[in-house]
């Protein structure tokens, strides 16, 4: 019943199951794929044409109505996730729906974004009634900045790091900075120095590392090697918390139904095996036999498959194509 309620939606899907964010509502406020970057590593694929105007793309009443009516069919929320198939902040608007969501329920509201618009005052405004708010920064440097975002003509990285700057003055909610670590990239003990003093200006609650689990369409990413992440997080450490992206995690043992619950994080992004199976120790209280069932029971679906990332086996949906997402 509430899948087929929500697959009807247009703007909510889920809800998701994440490591950041439990069992998450995701809002969808942008026609794909409008964005101020054209990242390396983004999943979406090319940015075709940079989009820097911000716009009500769709009615903010339809998308109310929408959320409204997933409130209704939904219990045991976590988050509520505004996120778009491209740069969230584009949407004008939001700080509206925030305020409208917030008055419907208690359940917090997050918001992903690049940052790239948190320089315009209207931008931050809008935020402030966010309980949570994940911007990008995968750079401490301009041209590191400049190679990996590849953003719009205009957007600067000296923008983008005073626009962080100044939302951690004026915010006081939770800002949980995402850095996307790239192999061979931003993994040097040099990128993440220069990484580590500008989140020092910044001064966010915490810094989540992630990495690009999903192979890019436009250019072969490596994921970094876990010598690799050790050391970005011993050298985001000393300049504020660093959430680890292989620990921590996925917890599937309050789900009614497990095999719905794994279907749902599979089918909105790759799982690692090994993350896959510790979760789903944990739900069988080390029966291993149990375990060895699920699994099989899950492979029976026909849904899903295995493949490999970075020497890494991956769960993915069957219809997913590894390398066009
Ligand atoms: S900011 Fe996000 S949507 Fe935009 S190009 Fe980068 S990864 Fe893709």
């Amino acid at each position: 019943m509430l899948h087929n309620a929500l697959e009807k939606m247009k703007y909510v899907f889920g809800p998701v199951s994440s490591k950041r964010l439990g069992q998450s509502l995701g809002v969808d406020l942008l026609p794909p794929k409008s964005c101020t970057w054209n990242c390396l590593y983004c999943q979406l694929g090319k940015t075709r044409q940079f989009v820097t105007e911000r716009q009500e793309f769709f009615p903010r009443e339809e998308i109310l109505k929408e959320i409204r009516e997933a409130l209704t069919v939904n219990t045991g929320l976590d988050w509520i996730t505004f996120v778009g198939s491209g740069e969230t902040m584009l949407y004008q608007g939001i700080g509206w729906l925030i305020a409208e969501v917030k008055k419907l329920t208690a359940v917090p509201v997050a918001v992903i974004t690049n940052g790239s618009l948190l320089y315009l005052p209207e931008v931050r405004e809008e935020l402030l009634q966010a309980d949570a708010v994940l911007p990008s920064l995968n750079a401490g440097s301009e041209a590191l900045h400049a190679e990996i975002g590849r953003p719009a003509e205009g957007l600067t990285y000296r923008q983008h790091v005073e626009g962080l700057v100044a939302f951690r003055r004026e915010y006081t909610g939770q800002l949980w900075i995402e850095v996307m670590l790239l192999g061979g990239i931003n993994d040097s003990d040099e990128a993440l120095r220069d990484l580590a003093a500008v989140l020092k200006e910044i001064n966010p609650d915490t810094v989540h590392i992630v990495l690009p689990t999903r192979p890019a369409p436009e250019h072969e990413i490596r994921l970094p090697s876990n010598e690799r992440i050790e050391r970005a997080i011993a050298i985001l450490s000393e300049v504020t918390t660093v959430v680890h992206p292989l620990k921590g995690n996925m917890d599937l043992r309050s789900a009614p139904d497990l095999l719905k619950a794994v279907t749902a994080i599979i089918s909105r992004h790759p799982v690692q095996q090994r993350e896959l199976q510790k979760a789903i120790a944990d739900c069988f209280g080390g029966e291993s036999e149990m375990e060895a069932a699920f699994m099989q029971e899950l492979l029976a679906t026909g849904q899903f498959k295995l493949v490999e990332h970075g020497g890494e086996p991956y769960w993915v949906m069957v219809h997913d194509d590894p390398v066009q997402p």
